[in-house]
């Protein structure tokens, strides 16, 4: 993999971001090649660079550009999607029946899992 490439991936792989004096200590080279391969990974846009603060250094905590793929999981329950989503409702979630419904199918959801993995 190419020095870049790795850089690359570490930065993806810490989507809070990776500072970059933790960044060139974990791709084993020095920090002038890793200012080298971050100012042509700034000039491609593919990562963001900020000031910052690491265990007293001023340091530079880099991010990458690309926002996270957003989970939509938690909001899934039986193939069906919350049903506050969206939902116009007069809002009364302690009495409401979509609401439960959709609770209880995440709870069979739960117990179908956790007997799984005890299998
Ligand atoms: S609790 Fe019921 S009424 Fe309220 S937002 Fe959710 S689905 Fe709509």
């Amino acid at each position: 993999m190419e020095p870049e490439e790795l850089a690359l991936k570490i930065i993806q792989d810490h989507p809070e971001g990776v500072y970059q004096n933790q960044l060139w200590k974990e791709m084993e080279i020095d920090s002038r090649k890793c200012s080298r391969i971050v100012s042509k990974l700034l000039k491609k846009g593919l990562i963001t660079r900020e000031s910052a603060v690491s265990k007293g250094s001023k340091t530079y905590l880099l991010k990458s550009a690309e926002e996270p793929t957003p989970s939509y999981e938690r909001l899934l329950a039986g193939g069906m999607f919350s049903p506050c989503a969206g939902c116009r409702l007069p809002c009364e979630p302690e009495y409401c029946e979509h609401l439960t419904e959709w609770i209880m199918k995440l709870d069979e959801e739960k117990d179908t899992s956790e007997s799984e993995a005890q299998c």
